[in-house]
């Protein structure tokens, strides 16, 4: 990138789509008009063609390094972002079952997953944040989901309300766990062994917006009923190597740059857990240090290290915030419309120092009143 490009651009919080790691937007620069090899833009090359059904394969077997994905999962790269997923996991799991699915609603997405469910089959909440604003997240002891339920869902991350799961909730042996980790994929190691379904669209922490990452257990890829339309139907994604139909090239493209960039240039996910609980500390101790000035959103217990959502004593104090934070090129840090306040969305790409300046001008800020 020229000097002044760089220079140009903010330490960006956005929630989503999200920061991209310099790199990574380098090389896609460098790629742009003419991928090596390739005698044209990956832009313009069929899915067909062999360069890249290369770079598709190399974006799954980079996932599974990372995520030490085992071969009795399917890995998939949809289209539909990750609320087509919301209609697509019951179709396959729940449609035409005499069963029952499960959901913990801990925030707007899992309460927005549990609206489309429902047109597919029967659905119990058997967990509501809403009596304390989906500030809270159910302890690991107090759920009962029974043997034969269809599957348990939960949202790992919840975007907007800023509350992550720290591990998986009890779910019975028999019982698929689906998960929708959009917002914290590749931010940290997984069990994916624990997992019928783990999903996420790539614009938050993975990529750009276009391509939605499905990795899928085997044995539930049988289940979708034929009458379904053809691409809700998981098995045939996994029986074409997600070429059932044309998928979203760039996207996967830039997500397997993601990849290799996380391998070679952070290496790995404990790394980058590492770096992300360091981050997310120095936002969440100034919180803390003055918390008569900020109020966190989420308890503390179930803080979240990919979005920190927090406000200020009032409206006037928060617009003076954010137009302090845009002088010092800290930007789009405004709160979700349904939770207001502020938000920083300090993805895997959010650099180390672009936390640190939010932390200094909020220690500033607050001393100043
Ligand atoms: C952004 C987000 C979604 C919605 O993703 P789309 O790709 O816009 O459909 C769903 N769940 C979570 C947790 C998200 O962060």
């Amino acid at each position: 990138m020229t000097t002044q490009d760089l220079a140009q651009r903010i330490f960006n919080f956005s929630a989503g789509p999200a920061a991209l790691p310099v790199s990574v937007l380098e090389q896609v620069r460098d790629e742009m008009l003419c991928l090596p090899g390739a005698g044209s833009s990956l832009l313009e090359m069929s899915h067909r063609d062999k360069q890249f059904v290369d770079i598709l394969h190399a974006a799954e077997a980079d996932l599974r390094q990372l995520l030490s994905i085992s071969d009795d999962y399917a890995v998939l790269f949809l289209q539909g972002g990750s609320r087509f997923q919301f209609s697509m996991i019951p179709a396959n799991l729940l449609r035409g079952t005499q069963k029952t699915a499960h959901y913990l609603v801990t925030g707007s997405w899992s309460k927005s997953a549990i609206a489309e469910a429902v047109k597919e089959g029967a659905i119990e909440k058997v967990w509501d944040g809403a009596e304390k604003n989906y500030s809270t997240l159910p302890s690991a002891g107090e759920l009962r989901i029974p043997d034969d339920s269809a599957y348990l869902y939960y949202c790992s991350n919840e975007t907007i309300q800023g509350v992550q799961f720290q591990s998986e909730p009890a779910c019975p042996a028999g019982v698929p766990l689906v998960c929708d980790a959009s917002s914290d994929f590749l931010s940290r190691p997984l069990e994916v062994d624990r997992y019928g379904i783990l999903y996420a669209c790539a614009q938050k922490n993975a990529g750009p917006a276009g391509v939605t990452v499905v990795i899928i257990r085997r044995d539930l890829l049988p289940l979708g009923s034929a009458d379904l339309p053809g691409y809700m139907l998981y098995r045939n994604h996994a029986e074409n190597d997600s070429e059932w139909n044309t998928p979203p090239t760039f996207a996967i493209y830039v997500l397997g740059l993601v990849a290799k960039w996380l391998q070679r240039e952070v290496g790995g996910l404990d790394a980058m857990a590492q770096q992300n609980r360091e981050k997310a500390d120095l936002l969440y101790s100034v919180i803390d240090e003055y918390s008569d000035f900020y109020q966190g959103h989420a308890a503390r217990d179930v803080r979240s290290r990919m979005n920190v959502t927090f406000r200020l004593p009032d409206d006037e104090s928060q617009g003076r915030f954010l137009a302090g934070a845009a002088e010092q090129q800290l930007g789009n840090l405004k709160g979700h419309r349904s939770v207001g306040g502020i938000r920083a969305s300090i993805y895997n790409a959010m650099p180390r120092e672009g936390v640190q300046t939010l932390a200094d001008f909020m220690r500033s800020f607050a001393s100043q009143g």
